[in-house]
């Protein structure tokens, strides 16, 4: 069966099968695997297999797009037409959503197929996707293990094969974290690359969708196709979108990497930096220039985060209440016993305590020394990154600390979970893009490494990982499932 998503797509150009028979391959492996992997809250069969009819009828019509036909999974916090879209939340388990999100209108105009809806965190809040209401996801290669978060049941999709791509979001970490975790490749793009419109708001000044797939060259397929201006997402960006899979071939002779001395310091697990100075040998054998950078206000980059972002879902997340979505709790003795209800049975553990700490950040009295204070550090952080890139092309970094860990292990230690994300977050708070690929493994568990690029320079991050992926197999490795 053909595994990636530029295949699928060669393939189906070749007519060596039809998007029906793919589709059905990929419907019949989530059927297997998923009951023990849980990678999807709702499976959408019939639709698929429709959309999978309709595009073999558009490509026998000779109007095909690259990725007509092909078949993809979506992270359930993208409002689908028609479709249960629960955020792997009570609060929306019975959300159909009345619209599709811009994100998911341009896959369906290229002609992909929609294979289902897979879990998350709830609100996409977590590293773990413990947090979810269906259920953990469980990793692929350690089903003891988490998937990690919040995207956890796309990255475990693909790396199961029952996905070649999927979509995610990256609030402060999402797309990069799982994708190390789970050993596929996602890229998170800059702020504004990717439409906003009907993606299920967490922290608005940090939410931005992406793509995950086996490689870069089929990361750059999708980004394609879901990046664009959208005048419905008013930071929407204008900028014309680059041909990603035409400009990854350019290799990365005279490239300047910076590594920052921040994240190869205390609190990385020995093994994996091992593992990440490995792959960094490789692009300086590809023809990379290496150098050591600085990047002072790493740490702050947690504190800022969970101020800023607990303070926006606080208020992002006042629309549910029990009257225009969702779960409304039974009988209701007046308004505010619905809204208290409605909203203490529909959230979870980790919702409630964000709101709690985002609307006290937001009180007043507290907005200057919280919120304001954030807002100033996160431009510490931003001019960190923008005096980095005045001396080098990217940087690089392991993604996460450790592998994946254990289900559990963190559950009960909300701040050593947090510093999960200590390598990731900086970006999204700064609007960078940045990616994770696999470069190899810890106790049979996937490392990732991630880069990060000047803003709008996807292009120049997919070409890297792809010029690395060329010389190495780790992208292509796969997980030994058992029913
Ligand atoms: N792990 C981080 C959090 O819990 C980031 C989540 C995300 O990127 N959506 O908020």
């Amino acid at each position: 069966m053909a595994k990636s998503v530029t295949e699928i797509s060669r393939g189906l150009a070749a007519g060596k099968f039809s998007s029906v028979e793919v589709t059905q391959d990929y419907l019949a492996r989530i059927a297997e695997f998923n009951p023990s992997l849980n990678c999807f809250i709702s499976v959408t069969d019939e639709l698929a297999l429709a959309q999978a009819r309709q595009a073999d009828d558009r490509r026998a019509g000779g109007e095909a797009d690259a990725l007509t036909g092909v078949p993809l999974a979506h992270k359930d916090l993208f409002c689908t037409d028609g479709v249960r879209t629960s955020c792997a939340s009570r609060i929306l388990d019975n959300f159909i959503a009345p619209y599709d999100a811009k994100v998911i209108e341009n896959f369906k105009s290229a002609g992909a197929v929609m294979l289902g809806k897979t879990n998350m965190d709830e609100f996409a809040m977590g590293s773990s996707n413990e947090n979810s209401h269906y259920g953990c996801v469980a990793n692929p290669w350690n089903t003891a293990h988490v998937p990690g978060g919040s995207s956890g049941g796309s990255a475990a999709a693909v790396a199961a094969g029952l996905a070649p791509g999927a979509s995610g979001t990256d609030t402060g970490g999402s797309i990069r974290q799982p994708a190390a975790f789970c050993g596929v490749t996602g890229i998170k793009p800059t702020y504004g690359r990717v439409s906003r419109y009907g993606m299920i708001a967490f922290a608005s000044s940090l939410d931005q969708g992406g793509p995950f797939a086996r490689s870069a060259e089929d990361c750059a397929l999708l980004l394609r196709t879901m990046a664009g201006f959208d005048r419905r997402d008013s930071t929407c960006s204008e900028q014309a979108v680059p041909d990603y899979p035409a400009s990854i071939g350019r290799g990365v002779e005279g490239l300047k990497i910076g590594l920052p001395v921040e994240y190869f310091a205390e609190g990385l697990d020995s093994k994996l930096a091992a593992v990440i100075e490995t792959a960094v040998d490789e692009l300086r054998r590809l023809g990379a220039e290496i150098q050591d950078i600085s990047l002072p206000n790493t740490g702050l980059s947690i504190p800022t985060y969970y101020v800023v972002a607990m303070a926006e879902c606080s208020s992002n997340l006042s629309r549910f209440d029990g009257v225009r979505f969702g779960y409304r709790c039974e009988d209701p003795v007046d308004l505010e016993d619905l809204y208290k209800r409605s909203r203490g049975e529909g959230f979870g553990a980790e919702v409630k305590r964000r709101i709690l700490i985002g609307t006290y950040a937001l009180s007043a009295g507290y907005y200057d020394a919280y919120y304001l204070k954030a807002q100033q550090l996160r431009r510490m952080i931003k001019d960190d990154f923008q005096k980095a890139f005045s001396s080098v092309d990217l940087i690089l970094g392991p993604t996460t600390p450790g592998v994946a860990f254990r289900i559990g292990a963190k559950t009960d230690d909300p701040v050593s979970m947090y510093l999960q994300d200590i390598y990731t977050i900086s970006l999204n708070l700064a609007g960078l893009p940045g990616m994770s690929l696999p470069v190899g493994f810890v106790d049979g568990l996937p490392v990732g490494m991630q880069l990060i690029g000047n803003y709008f320079d996807e292009a120049g991050l997919l070409n890297a990982a792809h010029s690395y992926q060329q010389v190495t197999d780790w992208h292509l490795q796969t997980p030994e499932l058992k029913v």
